[in-house]
C-alpha cells in the first residue's frame, strides 16, 4: 500500500481563496475590511520569516495587516501595554502575538493581555477554557488545521480513535479538545506513555506533535489509518550538499507511506492550513465583534 498524500498546500489554498471572497463581499456590504495585527519583540530571524509569511498571506486574502515592532529590550510592561491598547482599538479585529518571547518577558502574561474576542491564535486562559468547555470561541490554528485536514481524508470523522502524541498547550491538549467535538474516542499519549508503539497501532488517526524528526514508525501505524504529522524539524541533508538541511516531519515518511492510507507531508501539510486557519480566525474574529453576517460566496450570484 503506499498511502495517499493528503495535499494541506491545496486546501490551505482552497481556504484562503474562499476568505478572500468573504473579505470582498464585507467590504461591499460593511465598506470594512478585516484587520490582523502582529506584534513582534526582537530580533529572532525565524519569528521574522514566521511574520512575514503571515503578513504576506493577509494581504493575499484581501485582509488588512499592520505590524508592531518592539526592540528584544521592550520591557513586559510595554508589550502587554502594547497589546491591552490594541485591544481597546476598534480598527483592530485579530492580535497575534509571534512566540518565543524574550527570555523576560512571560508569554503567559502577555498572551492573557489579549482581548478573547481579538484572540486568534486561540491560546488566552478564556479561549481555552471555551474550547475545553464546548463553547464556541477562537480555536488554536494548528490544530484546527489537523482537523480539516483529517476531514478532507475521511469526511465525517464520528467514531474514529484518534491517538495524538503531545500534550502541548499549543497543539497537543486543543487537538484533543477540538477531536472529541468531531465525536471521536481520543486519546492524547506523551513522554511516560507505556509502550507507545502499540498505543498509535490502535489509531484510525495518528496525529504525532512530538518535535523529534523521524520518531513515528510505519510499524507503529495501523493499516490504513490517516496519519496527520504536526513535527517540523530541521535535519542535516549531506545528499543536498555541503551544510545543507532540510524539514522533515515527527514521521519516518518512507515507512509510514508503506503502512498508512493517508498522510501529510513536511512540508506542505499541517504547516500551510496553520496560516490558513489564521486567516479564517482573523474573519470570524471580525465578523463576531462587529455583529456581521459571515457572507457565504457559494450563495452569491457570479
Ligand atoms: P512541545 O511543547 O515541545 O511538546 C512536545 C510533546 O511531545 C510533549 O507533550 C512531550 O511530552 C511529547 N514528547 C516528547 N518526547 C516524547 C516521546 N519520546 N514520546 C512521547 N511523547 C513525547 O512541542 P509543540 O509545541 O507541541 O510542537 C510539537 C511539534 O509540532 C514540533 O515539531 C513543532 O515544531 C511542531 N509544530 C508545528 C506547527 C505547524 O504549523 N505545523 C505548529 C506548532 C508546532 P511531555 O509533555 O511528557 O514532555
Amino acid at each position: 500500500m503506499t498511502a495517499h498524500h493528503i495535499d494541506g498546500k491545496a486546501l490551505s489554498q482552497h481556504v484562503q481563496d474562499e476568505i478572500g471572497k468573504a473579505t470582498a463581499l464585507l467590504k461591499e456590504a460593511y465598506g470594512k475590511t478585516p484587520t490582523l495585527t502582529v506584534v513582534l519583540v526582537g530580533e529572532d530571524p525565524a519569528s521574522q520569516v514566521y511574520v512575514r509569511s503571515k503578513i504576506k498571506a493577509t494581504e493575499a486574502c484581501g485582509l488588512h495587516s499592520l505590524e508592531h515592532r518592539l526592540p528584544a529590550s521592550a520591557s513586559e510592561e510595554m508589550v502587554k501595554g502594547l497589546v491591552r491598547d490594541l485591544s481597546q482599538s476598534d480598527d483592530v479585529d485579530g492580535i497575534l502575538v509571534q512566540l518565543p518571547l524574550p527570555d523576560h518577558i512571560s508569554s503567559h502574561a502577555v498572551i492573557n493581555a489579549i482581548a478573547p474576542e481579538k484572540d486568534v491564535d486561540g491560546l488566552t486562559e478564556i479561549s481555552a477554557g471555551r474550547l475545553a468547555l464546548g463553547k464556541p470561541g477562537l480555536h488554536p490554528c494548528t490544530p484546527t488545521g489537523c482537523v480539516m485536514l483529517a476531514k478532507q481524508a475521511l469526511g465525517e470523522l464520528t467514531g474514529k480513535h484518534v491517538v495524538i502524541i503531545g500534550r502541548s498547550i499549543l497543539v497537543g491538549r486543543p487537538a484533543a479538545q477540538l477531536f472529541l467535538a468531531e465525536n471521536c474516542t481520543v486519546t492524547i499519549a506523551h513522554s511516560k506513555t507505556d509502550d507507545l508503539p502499540a498505543v498509535c497501532r490502535q489509531a484510525d488517526i495518528l496525529v504525532p506533535a512530538v518535535g523529534r524528526p523521524q520518531f513515528v514508525q510505519g510499524d507503529w501505524i495501523k493499516p490504513g489509518a490517516t496519519v496527520i504529522d504536526v513535527g517540523i524539524n530541521r535535519i542535516d541533508a549531506p545528499e543536498k550538499g555541503a551544510g545543507k538541511t532540510r524539514l522533515v516531519g515527527d514521521v519516518d515518511f518512507d515507512s509510514a507511506q508503506a503502512v498508512a492510507g493517508h498522510i501529510t507531508p513536511v512540508p506542505g501539510g499541517v504547516g500551510p492550513m496553520t496560516i490558513a486557519c489564521l486567516m479564517r480566525n482573523t474573519l470570524l474574529a471580525a465578523c463576531a465583534r462587529r455583529g456581521w453576517q459571515i457572507p457565504d460566496p457559494q450563495n452569491e450570484p457570479a
